[in-house]
């Protein structure tokens, strides 16, 4: 199967490993090494779905922080390898 990027029709990717911001609501989460293909053109990073949901299930399972601060944002980090 060959792959092609979405966004340039590109068709060249690099494996890599990237750190991926997870985004949900106001909450974040960080997570390092996260295998990914990017695209040698436009440099779209593209992710297994597998891998995706396990970030998001991870984030799921973080605990909101119960302290309110006008703009302090906290921001856990994982690596990828851990979860
Ligand atoms: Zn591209």
């Amino acid at each position: 199967m060959e792959k092609k990027c979405s966004f340039c029709g590109n068709k060249n990717f690099t494996q890599k490993k990237v750190q991926y911001l997870y985004k949900g609501g106001d909450r974040f989460l960080f997570v390092n090494d996260v295998p990914c293909e990017e695209c040698d053109f436009c440099g779209e990073q593209y992710f297994k779905a597998g891998d995706l949901k396990k970030i998001e299930k991870t984030f799921n399972n973080i605990g909101k922080a119960k302290k309110k601060a006008v703009k302090e944002i906290k921001v856990p980090v994982e690596e990828f390898a851990k979860i």
